[in-house]
């Protein structure tokens, strides 16, 4: 019997690694593919060496016991309080408002009136070349132009987030509503998608760069959301900080921003009040939103992870009147416990804006200010994060049990590397 289990265990070994490695190759990461596939040849030739030695039938199956029993013992819980520092976030406070403004605005006078602290440093911010400009380090023309072009298409998308709403007719129940709903993102090829209840706190409470006047206060008269999630393609993100980061954020944004725009329309037709919320026009707080649309949490590097795809996503939301709560509520997941003893966004980050021994939000004017000198969005923290690594169910065990997170962990340095450089720019993007 030993020998039987020995021999499915191994050729089920090699058969992962090997779907490991296509995986990676795939998409982009030929040093894990190559690692891998090293790996199933390892498994091949260790098992036809020691077949003949009784003992080592044992072996596997062993281990493979050993590693079931203490896969109970848990991750030590870390404490989930970051996201509840502030009760009320005010758009005009984010890096992205505050370098809008001009000197000698009244706007500019009122906010820096009430943040005298501020001033200096936006200013300082202000002085470096800026994202995507041509003074910049990771400068690509060609790149620049892309990002730029996806940027500019989101700029007016805007306009489009709201509109008129019909009338209702036909007598549909919220719920037959949902469950086209459900098809119809399929149909767009949403990668991933979770409703929520809002919460007024899930709001902005005023308007800082977004459609509207400035300063004015957010209504929060929409009780329900859908979020909307892009997968940013790998190939892409591990180039981080380099250009083809940027032109994959922007294309994204496009995608995500493109669906909350027509499912916003959609639900408007059908006699229901709907705003579509894109990148540079929310009015909610996206990541809290999709907390609580259960698509997953909140990592070290404070961005947002899902289980799949780790923080290689880009969202859209829309609120809406529309009851749509018959669709589906994933089940919230917490990646702090694993973050604890991973920690690789933070020493991976190049401006030192997550700190790698305490636990505390990211300083985004460190990170803001990093974009503007090399001149893209940078994503090191997400390239690096093993959460958005193709480890498929490993994950999930990760997560939960300290010997998965541990082994994931030191895994993912041996494949992906603990301090990894950029992957190559694309060769059709050349290097203009
Ligand atoms: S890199 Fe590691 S510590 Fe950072 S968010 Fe991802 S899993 Fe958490
Ligand atoms: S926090 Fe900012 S600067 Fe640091 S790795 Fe992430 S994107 Fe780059």
């Amino acid at each position: 019997m030993f020998p039987m289990l020995n021999s499915f265990l191994f050729l089920t070994l090699v058969l992962l690694s090997t779907v490991f490695s296509v995986k990676n190759f795939r998409s982009g990461y030929s040093r894990a593919g190559r690692i891998a596939l090293l790996a199933a040849a390892i498994s091949v030739v260790v098992f036809s060496l020691l077949y003949k030695w009784e003992a080592f039938h044992f072996f596997l199956p062993a281990i493979c016991l050993l590693l079931f029993l203490i896969s109970f013992i848990p991750l030590p819980k870390v404490s989930e309080d970051l996201k509840k520092e502030e009760t009320e976030f005010d758009e005009r406070d984010i890096v992205f408002s505050r370098y809008r403004l001009k000197p000698g605005t009244e706007n500019y006078l009122s906010y820096y009136g009430k943040k005298p602290e501020k001033e200096v440093p936006d200013a300082a911010t202000r002085a470096l070349p800026g994202l995507l400009s041509k003074q910049s380090r990771f400068y690509h023309r060609f790149n620049a132009a892309a990002a730029d072009a996806s940027f500019f298409l989101l700029h007016h998308l805007r306009d489009s987030v709201d509109g008129e709403v019909r009338e209702k007719t036909g007598g549909h129940t919220p719920e037959q509503i949902g469950n086209y709903l459900r098809s119809l993102l399929e149909h767009y090829g949403v990668s991933c998608y979770g409703t929520a209840l809002m919460k007024p706190d899930n709001y902005y409470s005023h308007t800082g760069r977004g459609q509207g006047t400035y300063g004015d206060e957010i209504s929060t008269d929409h009780k329900f959301a859908i979020v909307l999630g892009s997968e940013m393609k790998p190939r892409f993100t591990a180039t981080a900080p380099l250009s083809p980061e940027v032109v994959e954020t922007g294309s994204r944004y496009v995608d995500s921003a493109v669906w909350a725009v027509q499912t916003a329309s959609f639900i408007r037709d059908l006699g229901y009040s709907a705003r579509a919320h894109i990148d540079g026009n929310y009015q909610v707080i996206t990541p809290l939103v999709a907390h609580d649309a259960g698509l997953g949490g909140f990592g070290w590097s404070s961005l947002f992870l899902t289980e799949e795809f780790g923080p290689r996503v880009r969202f859209s939301v829309v609120t809406t009147d529309l009851d749509v709560s018959a669709l589906p509520v994933k089940q919230q997941t917490s990646f702090l416990s694993f973050c604890n003893i991973c920690r690789k966004c933070a020493i991976n980050c190049p401006s030192r804006a997550i700190n790698p021994d305490k636990l505390e939000k990211v300083n985004t004017d460190r990170c803001f200010k990093y974009w503007n000198s090399v001149g893209t969005d940078c994503g090191k923290c997400m390239a690096v994060c093993p959460m958005g690594h193709p480890w498929g169910v490993l994950k999930s065990f990760a997560l939960r049990s300290y010997i998965a997170g541990w082994l994931l962990k030191k895994l993912d340095d041996i494949f992906y590397g603990r301090k990894p450089g950029s992957l190559r720019i694309p060769q059709w993007m050349g290097n203009k």
